[in-house]
């Protein structure tokens, strides 16, 4: 499953080129943990994602010790071909990490390089982004609701604000003929189902229980893949509850109920998206009763 890492193409040709680099299209688990506890002690892994697409490297939501997680998880890779950062919103368990890969990624300022995207309150003085690292990267993106943004063949789709403690967004992305959701931090609302309807959905399971804190619950979650159906559904960013639990167990009650493969996010691993696709039947051959 786990596959090489940081290996450049020898081709010459470019369609060829960019088959290759769709052939290893992946996303790669960071960091699963969340919340304070599990941050505290490291219980699991913080980093957020790494979603290797077409060619391009674009890391989403670097919390606590996230360079460290990739140096250590895929210690073949530069992370200065990191092409953008994407953070979902500022609470630290997402945004930790963001001002040292500015600096990391544009080498201290020497080398232009880079996108940002992040929504306008993580800018500014109650933000979390040191003001003069965005003088050295490519360009800020400011994320707002039904906003598309292209990168290279690989389109972000942010279509709704999500409903949590500061703003935030999670995405859809589009690559070749696929579609991948990341449903961030949010408490269960409606519209969820309908915005992030894709093939691949990745999913924020903090706690097991719906609770005061604005995010998802099991029930939720269920809700959402029975909704959307999925070729597959991941859970992640798993607190104290989820981790007693098991997440794996989680995941296995959750696909019990839906009747689709959810899988449990675990630190450090590759998941290739062409295995992704295999699972299930494609979302758009299903009527939903409901
Ligand atoms: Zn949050």
């Amino acid at each position: 499953m786990k596959r090489a890492s940081g290996v450049k193409s020898k081709s010459s040709k470019t369609s060829e080129h960019d088959q290759e680099a769709a052939n290893r299209d992946e996303i790669i688990f960071l960091g699963t943990g969340g919340a304070r506890y599990v941050i505290a002690k490291q219980l699991r892994a913080t980093g957020g994602m790494l979603f290797r697409i077409g060619g391009k490297n674009v890391l989403v939501d670097p919390g606590p010790e996230s360079l460290y997680r990739l140096l250590t998880y895929l210690p073949k890779f530069n992370p200065e071909k990191i092409d953008a950062i994407l953070l979902t919103h500022k609470h630290i368990d997402h945004s930790a990490d963001i001002n040292v890969y500015l600096d990391v990624i544009t080498r201290g300022g020497f080398k232009k390089h880079g996108i940002l995207l992040a929504p306008a309150d993580a800018f500014g003085e109650e933000g979390v982004i040191f003001k003069y690292l965005l003088d050295f990267v490519e360009r800020k993106v400011v994320i707002k609701a039904d906003m598309d943004f292209e990168l290279n063949g690989v389109s972000f789709h942010f279509p709704i604000r999500h409903q949590h403690r500061v703003e935030t967004y999670g995405f859809k992305l589009l690559h070749n003929d696929y579609t991948v959701s990341y449903i961030s931090d949010t408490k269960y609302f409606a519209d969820l189902g309908s915005a992030y309807a894709a093939d691949i959905i990745i999913m924020n399971l903090i706690k097991l229980e719906p609770s005061e804190i604005d995010h998802l619950s099991v029930d939720d979650c269920a809700q959402i893949i029975s909704s959307i159906r999925p070729r597959v559904a991941i859970i992640t960013h798993f607190g104290m509850t989820m981790i007693r639990a098991g997440p794996w167990n989680v995941a296995r009650q959750l696909k019990d109920r839906t009747g689709i493969t959810v899988l449990a996010a675990e630190d450090g691993r590759h998941y290739p998206v062409d295995k992704l696709l295999s699972y299930g039947v494609k979302s758009s051959q299903f009527t939903t009763s409901s």
